[in-house]
Formats: structure tokens, sequence, C-alpha cells
């Protein structure tokens, strides 16, 4: 075992089936008193249903967030909330209402509560985001971390399989790149390990039936793991093929990571071999040079789309996106070799096997 550093970041995550109507209890716990509900316009309905259990302590439902928190959209929502007497936003919602509350807590110091009702992470991170004219910016700020989480499985009934599935290996695409990280440790490897493990074995059994709570509360599990992994550590070549997909070409978050994680493994089977072993016996493959084709496969029996042609992304995209992807790359175990990922992303384009 080599040195290593691990810092855990402080959040607390109370986690159960029915949690989320202990919401008033917990908020008031931390004498929260005055609190926006946060939403996206999809979700609006539940965040009025959430304000009604709240009663005197909700001060309004804010359901205007968008995917990527464009710009205009976290100025006048943090215009709102200066012009308001709130104390805490809870973000009822996926990775999109948190990133709009990140931006809100990152401008005003106020804390955030979180519901998750997707399994995007972005609960357990100093990671904030906003887009700009096609461009998103990133950055890192202890103020936009929840200070509380709550996980309710039974919030993610009503999210559709194709959503579910997707989101689920956006999770699992966080512990992937964990395990290889510049900056791994035992620690974060044992989580990233379990929530491969728990993500890989129920979110079949989810998509078979969308209502299968202790298949979702196995999901909601690996997906909180995940979320710490991404919290934790760096990311790398995957993270940064999703990055600029999303960025450059507009592409769908969680699809665009389900869809590449097989062929950023595929690339990066030979570069840590301990790590990528560990990967191939989480996910049950026979060797590492497996581990591309068995989340390729497992994508088609979750039925995700395969290709990202049919996501949106256009010919030229694999040529593109393997020039900006070595020009500005991330830390990666192997080096950035632009042929060989432009072969394996015209492979995603087309949808084959990785391997
Ligand atoms: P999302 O939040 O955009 O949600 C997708 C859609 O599903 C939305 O229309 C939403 O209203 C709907 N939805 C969410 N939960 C639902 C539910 N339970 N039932 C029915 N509908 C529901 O999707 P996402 O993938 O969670 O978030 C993507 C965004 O999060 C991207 O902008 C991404 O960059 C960001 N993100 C940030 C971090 C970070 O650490 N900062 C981490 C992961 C993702």
């Amino acid at each position: 075992m080599t040195n290593f550093r691990y810092k855990a970041l402080p959040v607390d995550v109370y986690f159960g089936n029915g949690k989320s109507t202990e919401t008033k209890e917990i908020l008031l716990h931390y004498g929260y008193q005055k609190i926006l509900v946060l939403t996206t316009p999809g979700q609006e309905e539940a965040g009025h249903k959430l304000a009604k259990e709240l009663q005197e302590i909700c001060a309004g439902v804010y359901p205007h967030a968008v995917m990527h928190v464009p710009v205009e959209v976290a100025d006048k929502a943090v215009r709102f909330a200066k012009d308001s007497d709130i104390d805490c936003y809870l973000a009822l919602g996926g990775g999109s209402t948190i990133g709009l509350a990140k931006i809100m807590a990152l401008k005003t110091h106020l804390p955030i509560v979180a519901l998750p009702t997707t399994y995007a992470g972005s609960e357990m991170t100093t990671i904030y985001g906003s887009t700009e004219n096609n461009l998103k910016t990133t950055g890192k700020d202890i103020h936009v971390l929840p200070k509380v989480v709550i996980y309710d499985p039974e919030l993610n009934i009503t999210l559709p399989a194709e959503i579910s599935a997707c989101s689920g290996m956006n999770a699992m695409a966080h512990a992937v790149e964990a395990l290889y990280a510049e900056d791994k440790n035992p620690i974060i490897s044992l989580m990233a390990i379990e929530s491969i493990k728990a993500l890989k074995s129920a979110l079949p059994m989810i998509v078979k039936d969308l209502t299968d709570i202790s298949a979702r509360q196995k999901v909601t599990y690996g997906a909180w793991l995940a979320g710490v992994c991404l919290g934790s550590v760096g990311m790398a070549i995957h993270h940064k093929i999703c990055h600029t997909l999303g960025g450059t070409f507009n592409l769908p978050h969680a699809q665009v990571h389900a869809i590449t994680l097989a062929y950023s493994v595929q690339y990066n089977r030979n570069a840590d071999i301990e790590a990528m072993d560990r990967l191939a016996e989480a996910l049950g493959a026979s060797s590492r040079e497996e581990v591309g084709l068995v989340i390729y496969r497992l994508n088609e029996s979750l039925g995700i789309e395969l290709a990202l042609k049919d996501i949106g992304l256009p010919k030229e995209g694999p040529a593109e996106v393997a020039r900006i992807v070595c020009d500005s790359p991330y830390y990666n175990p192997r080096k950035y070799e632009y042929n060989e990922l432009e072969r394996l992303l015209t492979k995603a384009y087309l949808g084959l096997p990785p391997a």
C-alpha cells in the first residue's frame, strides 16, 4: 500500500425509505425556519407538496432550475434569494436543482439541505458549475456542499426507467474513475467497489419494476457512495470526455455518462492494473480485458440508448471530442493518444461494442 491522504467532507446523511417525511423535523433540528424549496419546472408539483408538509417554516417554492445552470437562470435566482427572507435552501431534485442551489449558496452563504431524486451525486460534492454561451465553468467551494442530505429511495420511484438507468450508470462512472484517480485512497476505493456492486446488481431490477423499493434502496445506496467518491478524489478521462460532449455538443448529462463509460474503461483497461482487476471482479467480468464489454452489455440490458449519434452527436463529433480531450486533458493513468481515442469514440458514436 502506498501513502495516501483521505479527507472526509462534513455532510450529515439521513438514509431510508420514507425518510423525507421527517424533513421538517430535521430542518428544525438544524434551526432552519425560513425554507425556500427549489425544483425544476417538472418537479414543481412535488415541491408544493413538500412545502405544504413544511407548513409555517416554508417561505416558498422556486421551480426554475434548468440543466447545467445557465448564468441568467442563476443570476435571477440569486436576486430572488437576496430579496427574500430565507435561511435555507431545500433542493428537491437531481443535479440540476442541486446545481442551482449551489450557485445560490455560493453567492449568499446560506445552507443547503438536499433531497436527491436522481443518482447523479452532486449533493456529496463541493463542485459547482454554471453555463454561459455554451461554456460550462466549474469551481470548488465548501459553501456549496449541502449541510444535510436526506436520501429517501421512495422519491426516486417517479423517475422513468431510462433516466433511472442512465442516472445509475452516471453514478457508476464516478465510482469507476475513483478507483484509478490520481489521489485515490483505500477508503474511497472500498466505497467505489461497494457502489459498483450495488449499482450493477440492482439497476436491472429497477428497470423491470420501477416500484421495486428494495432495488431502489440499493441503487440509492450505490449512488450515495459514488457521490462520496466524486466529492473526494479527482476524476479522469471519462469525465473529461463527458464534460466535452455535454459542454461542446450540449448532449444530455446522464446518457452521455452511461454510453461512454464502456469506452473509457476499455481505453484504461491496462493502465492501472490493480484498479482494473478490482473493477473486473466487482463487475463479474472474467478479466480486465472484458470490463468495457461487460458495461456495454449492462447498458444494453438496461435499455439504454447505445449510440452517441442517436442522442445528437454529429458525424464530426468523435474527432472533435478526441482533439479537445487531448488538448486540455485531466489526469489519467494512461497517456492521451488521439488516434486510439478517436477510434473508440467512433465506436461509441455508432453504438458498437468497445471490444
Ligand atoms: P436533472 O436534475 O437534470 O434531472 C433530469 C430530469 O428528471 C429533470 O427534468 C427533472 O425534473 C426530472 N426528475 C428528477 N428527479 C425526478 C424524479 N424522481 N421523478 C421524476 N422526474 C424527475 O438530472 P441529473 O442527471 O441528476 O443532473 C444533471 C446535472 O447535474 C448536470 O448539469 C450535471 O453537470 C450536474 N451534476 C453536477 C455534479 C456536481 O458535483 N456538481 C455532479 C453530478 C451532476
